[in-house]
């Protein structure tokens, strides 16, 4: 193990250990786990330090070079000097005089990015504080007992990694979206009497010089990753999720341009197997001896360092009549598209896409949208998407209660505000069933279903009795036990509310993507 590679395992162990006692203690005060975040050096080190680049440009120049014996720059001044010949093959004389045959090569190159390096994006998005209508002050939630308990700014948010000001909540919601992702197979997993394996966080590091040249072009990160998540698994995973780091941190000085993996799964690895098969590389399980403590705050501290990767597409791959029409009528190509409230909104004002309607397109967006991919994470083996279906949802109307007094927390619009008004919320609770068993479980709650409703039991209390299935509620994530469920819905329609948090929880574009959460 080199040195680098060895310093960063130790000191990821060091640091998760102190990001974890921080967010525990955030968490427990009810402090904003923003500020408990922000404070953390990896967020310094990641905003502050220089950042070594990640290319290795035109990668087939650098073999050349090797070939030629020669410096990259003249092997490619003399490719630029050359004929090809009719197959676009450039032959050159080597060091010894062999025959080398050369060929350029178009690449979908990825751009890596450190997250919280865009710093228009605040500006553009508006995100941050919300200041109040009367423009006194700014729209906070507090205890209306005694905001010692509880007081925090409400913020706009662009959830994106890439955001400055986001970056720290949407590290911590991609974290608590991970969770819910594991706690819904583990939970099924126990509930179903099936062997839950030990949960680590390893670290994977191929040969660097190697991996240096594969993170550069989408084939090549693409085969790449592929090989790491099957190799997981040949030497023992069940499932998990792996996260790409283009960089280590080198002392307090600089990132490093160091391309490795961490991945969260169940399983146990064959370490001494997997080095066998792939000799050179490097697999550490990150604090061995105690396991994972919380999955969302190893994934919430991943995230803060993760590469975020766009790679260009080339205008002539994509298919512009049908993305058009892709557009205008939603599900023709992208699955699980739909027309969304905005639509029906716009459609009752005869306008919108709905009536054939596009002068509310911004064209230049759109395009740019098309020609470039965010690359993202995925989950994989028995934790991948798919391997769970959705029985039902339950819609909860929910007061939000102070964790120390209960009293509901209301919203206030400025210091203007003595009124406030109560935070409501409305959850859809999901119910998972894994794919095998989803249609004799379907079959079984809709046969109850009548007589469910007469003892007015729902899709939650179904799912608590029966092993292969369990909702949200069940899966031990943390919560306010004083929040009030109501029994019905609020004053205002339902779409008041949901309009709004859609506003305050919009997609996000993270690796970790909304698509591929359940
Ligand atoms: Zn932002
Ligand atoms: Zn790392
Ligand atoms: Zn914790
Ligand atoms: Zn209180």
């Amino acid at each position: 193990m080199n040195s680098l590679e060895y310093y960063d395992s130790i000191n990821d162990e060091r640091r998760l250990a102190s990001f974890h006692r921080d967010m525990e203690r955030a968490e427990r005060q009810q402090l904003s786990i923003q500020n408990a975040l922000s404070e953390h050096p990896v967020v310094y080190y990641v905003k502050n330090l220089p950042i070594e680049s990640s290319k290795y440009p035109a990668i087939e120049y650098l073999t050349l070079a090797k070939q030629l014996g020669t410096s990259v720059l003249d092997a490619y001044g003399r490719v630029q000097q050359s004929i090809p010949d009719q197959e676009g093959n450039y032959r050159l004389r080597g060091l010894f005089g062999q025959e080398i045959v050369f060929s350029k090569q178009d690449h979908d190159y990825i751009e890596w990015q450190m997250p919280a390096h865009d710093l228009m994006r605040p500006k553009v998005r508006h995100c941050g504080f919300i200041r109040s209508k009367s423009g006194n002050g700014y729209v906070y939630t507090a205890c209306p007992e005694d905001a010692d308990h509880h007081i925090k700014a409400k913020r706009l948010h662009c959830w994106s990694l890439r955001c400055p000001l986001c970056m720290n909540d949407t590290a911590i919601r991609d974290g608590m979206k991970v969770e819910k992702h594991f706690r819904y197979h583990e939970t099924i997993w126990r509930k179903s009497g099936q062997e839950v394996p030990p949960l680590g966080h390893w670290v994977i590091s191929p040969p660097q010089e190697w991996a240096k040249c594969m993170v550069q072009d989408k084939e090549h990160y693409d085969a790449l990753y592929q090989l790491i998540t099957s190799a997981l698994q040949e030497f023992g995973a069940s499932g998990g999720i792996t996260i790409f780091h283009p960089w280590r941190q080198f002392e307090q000085l600089e990132w490093k341009f160091s391309p490795h993996f961490h991945s969260l799964l169940f399983g146990f690895i064959d370490t001494t197997g997997f080095r066998k098969a792939f000799p050179g590389w490097v697999i550490k399980k990150i604090h061995a001896e105690e396991g994972i403590q919380s999955i969302r705050h190893t994934i919430a501290y991943i995230s803060t360092h993760q590469g975020l990767g766009i790679h260009e597409r080339s205008a002539d791959d994509v298919d512009w009549d049908l993305d058009f029409l892709d557009h205008m009528i939603p599900g023709l190509k992208s699955k699980d598209a739909h027309f969304s409230e905005k639509d029906y909104e716009d459609l009752s004002r005869n306008r919108g896409r709905m009536v054939g309607d596009v002068t509310d397109i911004d064209w230049l967006e759109w395009t740019m949208d098309r020609l470039r991919g965010d690359i993202r994470c995925r989950y994989w083996g028995s934790l991948s998407k798919g391997k769970l279906k959705t029985l039902d949802t339950k819609r909860q109307y929910t007061l939000r209660a102070c964790k120390h007094c209960g009293a509901i927390l209301r919203t206030f619009d400025g210091h203007d505000d003595h009124l406030g008004e109560p935070v409501r919320y409305i959850q859809d609770v999901e119910v998972k069933v894994p794919a095998p068993q989803f249609r004799m479980v379907k079959r079984e709650y809709e046969r109850l279903k009548p007589q469910m409703k007469e003892e007015g039991m729902d899709v939650i209390g179904f799912a608590r009795n029966v092993p292969f299935a369990a909702s949200t509620v069940e899966l031990g994530l943390p919560g306010n036990e004083n929040d009030i469920v109501m029994d019905g819905p609020f004053d205002r329609p339902d779409e008041y509310y949901l309009r709004r948090q859609r506003k305050a929880f919009g997609p996000s574009d993270t690796p970790i993507s909304d698509k591929d959460s359940i």
